[in-house]
């Protein structure tokens, strides 16, 4: 009996096996090829989009080539994640254009333990690329389906440095406060007075400021005593920042 079932049962398990391997082996490869391939378009987008327009930070390039871009727009779009343009991530909001959050990242000279806020997490893509710089993030979202999204993907990517919050962005993180920087991802249409009280001395914020739908004045704010000086870097387009 044990004979029989030994001769009965071996080859169909070895063959289940064989079939397994063989499938485990080609999903493998398919990812390797898969991951291989959005490693040259986000060096294809780092060469072409970014150096190309003046990007020069090498930290902030590398850390752009490191950040797998297309782990925060949705599936069925990833093919697109790394062409010269924002993308719709949900809920009417886009994550902004490669070049975009390159130049506001570069602005805001980040080093290691630098202490940073960002409002509008929406896909989480631009806290990564600051903690990928080694800063230590603090990041809030309006709405709670792009927060929890957002911190899902920063924690399956080990991005420790990022605490993310769902809240209303206008009144800044007062129990984090004060912040080396600041970066908007949203646009108000002026600037809210709590996010000024928030900045450290000498501190910068970047942050697009127009009204509703149109073009907006990305500008780059210092702090300076009681006083603040604003630099207006680039004309943009950037969903509202909803009261
Ligand atoms: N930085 C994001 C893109 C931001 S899109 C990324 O890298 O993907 C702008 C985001 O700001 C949207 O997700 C929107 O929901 C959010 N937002 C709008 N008004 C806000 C507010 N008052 N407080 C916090 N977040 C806000």
């Amino acid at each position: 009996m044990t004979i029989n079932n030994t001769l009965f049962f071996k080859p169909a398990t070895s063959i289940m096996h064989l079939v397994l391997i063989l499938i485990f082996f080609t999903l493998s490869v398919k990812s390797t090829l898969m991951a291989q391939n959005f490693e040259r378009l986000r060096n294809d987008m780092v060469e072409k989009q970014l150096k190309n327009r003046g990007i020069q930070s090498k930290v902030v390039l590398d850390a752009m080539r490191a950040v797998p871009r297309h782990l925060f727009v949705p599936h069925n779009i990833q093919n697109y994640a790394y062409h010269d343009s924002p993308l719709p991530i949900g809920l009417e909001q886009t994550i902004s254009q490669p070049y975009i959050v390159a130049f506001m990242t570069e602005q805001l000279h980040p080093v290691p333990g630098m202490k940073i806020l960002e409002i509008g997490t929406g896909s989480g893509y631009q806290a990564a690329i600051l903690a990928q710089l080694g800063c230590e993030v603090y990041t809030i979202e309006l709405l709670e389906e792009l927060a929890v999204g957002a911190e899902k993907v920063l924690t399956e990517l080990n991005f420790n440095n990022v605490s993310v919050k769902c809240g209303n962005g206008y009144a800044g993180w007062p129990d984090e406060a004060p912040f080396d920087a600041i970066i908007v991802t949203a646009a108000p249409e002026k600037i809210p007075e709590a996010l000024i009280e928030q900045l450290k001395e000498g501190g910068k914020m970047i942050i697009p400021v127009g009204p509703v739908h149109a073009v907006q004045s990305l500008k780059l704010i210092t702090k300076k005593g009681r006083r603040i000086t604003e630099e207006e870097l680039l004309l943009v387009r950037f969903v509202p920042m909803v009261e």
